[in-house]
């Protein structure tokens, strides 16, 4: 399950937005209002660590559906212009997939993942961009250069791990891994429980790894996912 967030995790983007529009007002000294506005706007786009353009219910992952979790369980980001993605981690929700996409909404919750995969039919709920930095793994570190999965089920019930949530898992994977030229590897794809200073046990003794990372090998030498657009 995700987990709350690290220290000082929050509150990063503060200080860059200060320096942005001091950059802009200096660039922008002796313009016209308008001209101003303009060249702050182009800035905005320009200055890497700032809003990328969204187009509100876009997903990174083709077929996922879209459900926003809280911009408080999360931070807004650049990446990879920012920081660089370079892992994936694995986590079961210990509780139903709709009990954590609630909680992801809950600005209360502090925490969220990129993804939920439920167990029943393997479909996927994207939550935050991955562009963005959402607050599951428990270490700012990895929260920045991780995307996080979500898997519906419990850590102590094997049953939990359908052949459906795997193959859709394995496939959302490698479509990260081949997005950001992540190796395919257990230094690169782990489990929370082994994100430095975890505290979380999750995905557990039942989850099957061996099986995971062949799946995302096979899945990563097949053709990626494909929007409908694409086809
Ligand atoms: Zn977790």
């Amino acid at each position: 399950m995700g987990q709350d967030r690290a220290k000082g995790d929050k509150g990063e983007g503060v200080p860059r937005r200060g320096l942005l529009v001091a950059t802009g007002v200096t660039v922008a000294a002796g313009v016209s209002a308008l001209a101003f506005r303009e060249e702050l706007g182009r800035l905005w786009w320009q200055i890497p660590g700032v809003d990328k353009q969204r187009t509100e219910g876009e997903v990174d992952q083709p077929g996922a559906r879209w459900v926003a979790a809280s911009a408080a369980n999360l931070r807004l980001a650049d990446r990879p212009a920012d920081y660089e993605i370079d892992k994936i981690v694995v986590h079961v929700t210990q509780g139903s997939y709709a009990t954590a996409i609630k909680v992801f909404r809950d600005p209360a919750h502090a925490a969220a993942a990129h993804y939920v995969i439920r167990a029943r039919d393997g479909e996927i709920t994207q939550m935050a961009r991955e562009l963005d930095v959402a607050f599951h793994a428990g270490n700012r570190s990895y929260n920045e250069h991780s995307v996080g999965i979500e898997h519906e089920g419990f850590v102590d019930r094997p049953s939990s791990f359908t052949k459906a949530m795997y193959e859709s898992s394995a496939r959302l994977a490698a479509d990260i891994c081949g997005r950001y030229d992540i190796p395919i590897d257990r230094e690169h794809i782990v489990g929370h429980n082994e994100v430095p200073g975890a505290t979380h046990t999750d995905p557990g003794p039942h989850w099957d790894w061996d099986r995971y990372m062949e799946l995302i090998r096979r899945a990563a030498s097949r053709p990626k996912s494909t929007t409908a657009a694409e086809r």
